[in-house]
């Protein structure tokens, strides 16, 4: 957490005259967006009206989230992004450790003076003004609810605040099932179903809303997953044009790698798939135990993460970038 005498600096900056900005990550999540939103509706109750950014478009599956329609997505609009951050005073950074990880808005963000304040559960965090950075905890929802605790704020917590941090804390750990899900998560979730969110409306809107092309898309690579490593790392693939095909929308691979990581006696799952537009491959990777996922992303795939969840990205074909990982996974010891 915050030291003493950063939190009161931080209550200082957040005074209704500031302008508050809100950021988080490329490709934004479920704990990208709750914890984007629910930040905003708490200082909403404390009378200041922050601007959520985003750099591009997030799945319709978040579109539920109270006022997830007023975040601006500077993917389409540039202008109002980029003015912003410009005149922003505060700018929270939520859900990511590096300038790198929110494309467009970097640059604008290490160019902008305002006082950065980062909460973020990532390895190995950047430089920032006000860091709270704990890679323990399972997801930034849950250090967005210890940070208004330590505000002494949590009659600030209405159900706005609550849907929204509920929904980030039940996607980042799968479920409330990931390593790090600890009492004091579920001591938070109990507090926030008390203040209004309801566990079976979330889930369903979150969770029960696959389209046929989703379900499509599944069965062709569950048809064709790849075992190697004595069973222990399981490959899944998607081309271009198979997305293309059965008409993919943002969002509907979302979840698709923890197919792999389901097999029983696999540490290790890896899926590879070609970004629609550009080329590249795009690399979701996911482990059991002690297998460190976020290394070997950094090391070889020019990525990062958490131990047992990490991505990154490649510039190879596909099958080039497969047999690239098959060879990197052999020198790996599990
Ligand atoms: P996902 O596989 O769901 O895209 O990402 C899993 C985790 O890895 C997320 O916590 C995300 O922040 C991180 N991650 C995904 N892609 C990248 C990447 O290209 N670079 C870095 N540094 N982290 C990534
Ligand atoms: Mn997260």
């Amino acid at each position: 957490m915050f030291t003493g005498n950063q939190l009161s600096e931080i209550k200082k900056l957040l005074s209704p005259e500031k302008k508050v900005v809100i950021i988080t990550h490329y490709n934004p999540d479920g704990d990208a967006i709750g914890s984007a939103l629910g930040l905003k509706h708490f200082l909403n109750n404390m009378g200041v009206e922050p601007t959520v950014l985003v750099p591009n478009d997030f799945p319709k599956f978040l579109k539920w989230m109270p006022d997830a329609k007023k975040v601006v997505i500077a993917e389409y609009k540039r202008k109002t992004a980029g003015e912003a951050i410009y005149n922003a005073d505060v700018i929270f950074c939520l859900d990511f450790n590096a300038h790198n990880r929110i494309g467009i808005l970097g640059d604008w963000l290490m160019k902008s003076w305002a006082k950065k304040i980062l909460i973020d559960h990532h390895q190995q965090p950047e430089n920032f003004d006000f860091v709270y950075s704990d890679v323990t905890i399972p997801a930034t929802c849950q250090m967005v609810y210890h940070f208004i605790e330590a505000l002494g704020r949590e009659d600030l917590v209405d159900q706005n605040v609550a849907e929204c941090l509920y929904t980030g804390i039940m996607t980042d750990t799968g479920g409330f099932r990931f390593r790090s899900t600890s009492a004091t998560t579920h001591r938070i979730v109990a507090n926030l179903i008390e203040k209004g969110a309801d566990p079976a409306m979330i889930t369903s809107n979150t969770w029960d809303t696959n389209s046929v092309s989703r379900l499509h898309l599944l069965s062709l690579i569950l048809g064709r997953i790849e075992i190697v490593k004595e069973g222990k790392v399981a490959i899944l693939y998607l081309k271009r044009d198979e997305l293309k095909e059965f008409g993919f929308e943002k969002g509907d691979t979302e979840g698709f790698v923890n197919y792999g990581l389901s097999i029983a006696g696999t540490k290790m799952a890896a899926f590879f798939m070609e970004d629609l537009y550009e080329d590249f491959i795009k690399i979701s990777f996911r482990s059991k135990d002690d297998v460190d996922t976020n290394a070997f992303a950094r090391a070889h795939f020019n990525g990062g993460g958490h131990i047992n969840a990490s991505g990154g990205k490649y510039f190879k074909s596909i099958y080039e970038t497969i047999d690239d990982f098959k060879e990197k996974i052999e020198g790996e010891e599990f």
